[in-house]
């Protein structure tokens, strides 16, 4: 692991505040937040303009350091990122999330039990599972019902 790197320093820090944060990374972090839903990294550049984020790439960079640093997950079905819901899971090995096709409500679930069995799925076929998002499709509770 380089040694520029926070991860170990505020592992236990759960409130999603990360103090070492650049401008731009926390300014995409406030946008995942405020948008409390999925946003591409188009969409995020977007609202960021008038603060002076102008190329994508710098979108990315912030986005590549907050999923590394487990606050933001990457929805690669909708091409799009989220910010983490769930304070507990901080290595984000595993994180699995239901995305409603209907009204495009995404939920992030979180279940040890999930984590365990895709790493037995892996190990069983001789694969040693570092990191997986399990994206689930169908519909809500809400538009299941109506
Ligand atoms: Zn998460
Ligand atoms: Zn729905």
């Amino acid at each position: 692991m380089p040694p520029h790197d926070h991860d170990h320093d505020h592992a236990h820090d759960h409130g999603h505040t990360h103090p070492d944060l650049t401008r731009n990374q926390t300014l995409v972090m406030t946008t995942l937040v405020e948008a409390g839903g999925p946003l591409s990294a188009y969409s995020i550049l977007d609202r960021l303009r008038g603060e002076g984020m102008r190329a994508p790439l710098q979108v990315y960079r912030a986005l590549d350091k907050l999923v590394d640093f487990g606050l933001v997950h990457r929805l690669e079905s909708l091409n799009a990122f989220v910010a983490c819901r769930n304070p507990d899971c901080e290595a984000h090995e595993t994180v699995a999330f239901a995305i409603c096709e209907r009204c495009g409500a995404v939920t992030e679930i979180s279940d040890d039990g999930l984590a365990e069995r895709l790493r037995d799925i892996a190990g069983a076929a001789g694969f040693a599972l570092t990191k997986s998002t399990v994206e689930l499709r169908g519909l809500c509770r809400t538009c299941g019902t109506a």
